[in-house]
C-alpha cells in the first residue's frame, strides 16, 4: 500500500479537531508544534546517589508495597535497585496500578525526587514496566503543549510520524540559499527542527530552555525573516501605486511659520522635510510619526496639510476623541483662516443641516482641510480631491477604521492618497521593526525648549489631605489643575457616578474654586464649553475621567491628580501626565494609590515614577507586558510572533530584515516560497 504524502489527512475527524483546537491545521503546524521542554530519560541513576529536587530516571524491584490509611489514604511502596531503596508514594490511584506495584515487579520510574518524612522519596511519579529488558532512549524526551483531550503520548506519536513524512514530501526541503545560512551560522531548517522534537541526549538542556541553541536560531530566524518579507513586500508594493504629486511651495510654508509663536525645533524641522519629500513623490506615503507627548506633532500635521492644500488637493485630519477633534479644528483654524483656507468639521453629533452643509463644502472642493473624528469615514463623504489623510493618535482606532479611511473614495484623486499616522505611543524600536516594518517611521526625539520636567509624586490615598492643600495652593497662585477620576473597567456607569461624587466632594472643600466635570457621555457642545472654559482660565479645578488622556493641550494647568493610579496601564499614565508641564509652570503630578495592588501595578507605578522619556517607558511597558497586549488587538492586523521574542532576538531581527531586502531584491522566487511556507494563507493578511 501506498501512504499519502501527508499525515493529516490520514487523520480521522475527531482527532483533527482537538489538533485544530490547539491551532495545528497542517503537517507542518504538526512538525512546527515544539517541545515546551524536556525530559532526560536516556540514562538510569543509581538510587542511593539521588538528591532531593532532582527530577530522575531509576529503575528497581518493589520490595515493599502498603497502602495506608492515615493521615490520608494512600499507596506506599519500596524501590530497590543494586545500591540503594526509595519511597514512592501515589496519593490517588487505582487497582491496575496497585496491581503493577506488586512486591517483586521491576519498574522504571520518573520523577522529581523529594525529601520526605523519613527519607528522600518520589511523589506519583511517571512509571513503565521493565520486567523485559527496556533499552534506554538515545534523545531527550520532548513534552510538547497540549489541551485537555489529548494525551501527551498521542500528541508526541503524531509529530513524530508527521515528522518521518516530510523526509517523502518535501514539506522541509531547503528553501534559503547555502551562502545566507553560512554567513549567518544557520543550521538547516529540516535539521533543526528533527533536532528540536528529539535532541540527542548530550544536548545541554539550557540552551534549550533558554532558545539559543543554534537550530532554535534558525527557527526564529525563518519566522523573523517570513515577518520582514512580507511587510517589506507591502512596503515596495505600496511604491507602484500611484499618488497625487505634491510639491512644495516655500512661500506659502513661510506664511505660516511666521504665523506662530515659535521656531520649529530641529527635530520637528528633520521630520517635516522627510513628509515635505515624501508627498512630492507620485507614490502614497505612509509614513508613521512617532513623538512623545507635547513634542510638537500638530504643527508637523499643519505643515504637512499645507503643502497638500497649496497643491489644490484636500486633506482630511481624523482625531480619536471629539474633544481632540474640536482642539485640532481650532488650532488648525488660527493657521488656515489667514491663509484663506477653508475649514469643514465632522464630528457624529452635528446636526443634520450642518453635517449636509459640511458634506456640500467637501463634495465642492471647497473645504481644503477636513477636520473630524471617525465621523469623517462612516458618514457618506465624498471628497473633491483628497490627497492626505492625517489621522492623530493612530493607536486608538482600530484596524477596520484604518482600513475603511483607506479604501474611502478620494474623488478625482489619481490613484491613493498619502497618509500621515501620528502616535504618542512611543513604539520600541524593535517592535516598529519588526510590526511596522511596511511603514516609513519617523521620530520627533526632542522636546520644544523651555519644558520643565514633571514632578512625579506617588502618595498614599490615605494622605489625600495633604494634596487638597497643594491643590488650593497652586490655584490661588493662578494655576489650573486637574483631577483624574479612577478607572472602573467592569462599569462605565460606575465610572461616572465616582467622577460626579468627586466633584460634589471637591466643590465643597473648594467652595472658593470653580471646580467643573468633563467625561465621555457629555455631548460635544457641553465638553467644547467647559474646554474652552478651562482654557480661558474660568474653570481652575478640572475633574476628569480618562477622556483627557489624549492630546489634550492647556499649557496653564500644571497640577494633575490622579486616583487609582495603581490601576492605570502605563502608556495610560504616560498620556495622561503629558498633559501639564507644557507652559512655563513645573509641571506636578500626584499618583495617589490605594493598597494592596498586584506585583504588576507595583512595577508600572515604579518604572511612571522613575521615567519621564516615552521610549524608555513604553520599552518597559513591553517588557512588563510582551508584544501581543502592548500592540493589543486592534493594533494587530498581523499575526503575532510566536517564537522570536523581539527583546533577546534584536540580532536576529536585523539579520532578518537584511536578508529579506536580498531575497526581494535578487531572489523573488525565494522569497515567495518562504513566505508560503510559513505564512500560507495568512500571507494576504490586512495591512492598514
Ligand atoms: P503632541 O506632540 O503631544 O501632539 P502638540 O502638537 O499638542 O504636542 O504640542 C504641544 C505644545 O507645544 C503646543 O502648545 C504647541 O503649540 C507647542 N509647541 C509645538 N512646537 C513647539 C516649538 N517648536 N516650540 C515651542 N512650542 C511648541
Ligand atoms: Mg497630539
Amino acid at each position: 500500500m501506498i501512504s499519502p504524502p501527508f499525515l493529516f489527512g490520514t487523520l480521522n475527524e475527531a482527532l483533527k479537531q482537538k489538533l485544530n483546537k490547539l491551532g495545528l491545521m497542517s503537517d507542518l503546524d504538526l512538525v512546527l508544534h515544539l517541545p515546551l521542554r524536556y525530559e532526560d530519560e536516556t540514562r538510569l541513576l543509581p538510587i542511593a546517589l539521588l538528591a532531593a529536587e532532582q527530577i530522575a530516571q531509576i529503575e528497581g524491584v518493589v520490595t515493599a508495597h502498603e497502602i495506608q490509611t492515615r493521615p490520608r489514604r494512600q499507596l506506599v511502596c519500596q524501590l530497590q535497585d543494586a545500591s540503594g531503596t526509595i519511597a514512592i508514594r501515589f496519593f490517588s490511584f487505582y487497582p491496575g496500578q496497585v496491581a503493577s506495584w506488586a512486591i517483586g515487579k521491576r519498574l522504571r520510574v520518573l520523577g522529581e525526587v523529594r525529601a520526605g518524612y523519613s527519607g528522600l522519596e518520589i511523589i506519583h511519579p511517571k512509571y513503565r514496566i521493565a520486567e523485559k529488558k527496556l533499552p534506554l532512549p538515545v534523545t531527550l524526551t520532548p513534552i510538547y503543549p497540549i489541551m485537555a483531550g489529548l494525551a501527551q503520548q498521542t500528541l508526541s506519536k503524531l509529530i513524530s510520524q508527521a515528522l518521518a513524512y516530510t523526509g517523502r514530501n518535501k514539506l522541509l526541503v531547503e528553501i534559503l540559499p547555502s551562502a545566507i545560512l553560512k554567513t549567518h551560522r544557520l543550521p538547516k531548517l529540516a535539521e533543526s527542527i528533527t533536532f528540536l522534537h528529539h535532541p540527542p541526549a548530550a544536548t545541554p538542556l539550557d540552551a534549550l530552555q533558554s532558545r539559543t541553541h543554534p537550530a532554535w536560531r534558525r527557527i526564529k530566524f525563518d519566522e523573523l525573516l517570513a515577518q520582514q518579507l512580507s511587510m517589506r513586500q507591502h512596503y515596495h508594493q505600496r511604491r507602484s501605486h500611484h499618488a497625487p504629486a505634491l510639491p512644495q511651495h516655500p512661500a506659502l510654508q513661510q506664511k505660516l511659520l511666521d504665523l506662530l509663536a515659535f521656531t520649529l525645533t530641529a527635530a520637528q524641522q528633520k521630520v517635516v522635510d522627510e513628509i515635505s519629500r515624501d508627498i512630492a513623490q507620485s507614490f502614497p506615503m505612509q509614513r508613521l510619526l512617532q513623538g512623545d507627548v507635547g513634542s510638537g506633532k500638530t504643527v508637523v500635521a499643519g505643515i504637512a496639510a499645507l503643502q497638500s492644500i497649496a497643491n489644490n488637493y484636500q486633506v482630511a485630519v481624523m482625531a480619536p476623541t471629539e474633544i481632540l477633534a474640536e482642539q485640532h479644528l481650532q488650532k488648525f483654524t488660527s493657521w488656515f483662516e489667514p491663509l484663506g483656507i477653508e475649514i469643514a468639521w465632522l464630528s457624529g453629533s452635528l446636526k443634520k443641516q450642518q453635517r449636509e452643509a459640511a458634506l456640500q463644502k467637501i463634495e465642492a472642493g471647497i473645504a481644503g482641510l477636513v477636520v473630524g473624528t471617525h465621523a469623517i469615514f462612516q458618514s457618506p463623504v465624498q471628497f473633491k480631491r483628497l490627497g492626505l489623510v492625517i489621522i492623530d493618535e493612530q493607536h486608538r482606532f482600530g484596524v477596520n477604521q484604518r482600513l475603511a479611511l483607506r479604501l474611502k473614495g478620494s474623488g478625482d484623486t489619481a490613484g491613493v492618497p498619502h497618509q500621515l499616522m501620528m502616535s504618542a505611543t512611543p513604539i520600541p524600536r524593535t517592535l516598529s521593526m519588526s510590526y511596522f516594518a511596511d511603514l516609513d517611521v519617523s521620530v520627533i526625539n526632542q522636546l520644544p525648549p523651555g519644558r520643565s520636567p514633571v514632578a512625579t509624586k506617588l502618595i498614599d490615598s490615605r494622605r489625600r489631605d495633604e494634596v487638597l492643600t497643594r491643590i488650593r495652593e497652586a490655584c490661588r497662585a493662578g494655576r489650573q489643575a486637574y483631577w483624574v477620576c479612577p478607572l472602573i473597567e467592569e462599569s462605565e456607569v460606575l465610572q461616572l457616578k465616582t467622577a460626579m461624587e468627586t466633584l460634589v466632594i471637591l466643590r465643597e472643600t473648594f467652595p472658593e474654586l470653580q471646580v467643573a466635570l468633563i467625561h465621555g457621555r457629555l455631548d460635544s457642545a457641553e465638553k467644547s464649553a467647559i474646554m474652552t472654559a478651562f482654557s480661558q482660565g474660568i474653570i481652575q479645578l478640572l475633574v476628569a475621567t480618562t477622556v483627557i488622556e489624549v492630546g489634550v493641550d492647556v499649557p496653564n494647568a500644571s497640577l494633575m491628580v490622579i486616583e487609582h493610579a495603581e490601576r492605570m496601564g502605563l502608556s495610560q499614565l504616560h498620556q495622561l501626565r503629558g498633559r501639564i508641564g507644557r507652559g512655563a509652570d513645573a509641571g506636578v503630578c500626584i499618583l495617589l494609590f490605594q493598597r494592596p495592588f498586584s506585583e504588576l501595578a507595583r512595577k508600572r507605578l515604579q518604572v511612571i515614577f522613575k521615567h519621564t522619556d516615552g521610549f524608555e517607558i513604553a520599552r518597559q511597558d513591553l517588557l512588563l507586558r510582551g508584544p501581543g497586549e502592548f500592540l493589543g488587538t486592534r493594533q494587530s492586523g498581523v499575526p503575532l510572533l510566536r517564537f522570536a521574542d523581539l527583546d533577546a532576538d534584536g540580532e536576529l531581527l536585523d539579520i532578518a530584515r537584511e536578508t529579506a531586502e536580498t531575497l526581494l531584491r535578487d531572489y523573488p522566487q525565494i522569497a515567495q516560497a518562504h513566505l508560503d511556507r510559513w505564512l500560507g494563507e495568512k500571507k494576504d493578511y490586512l495591512r492598514v
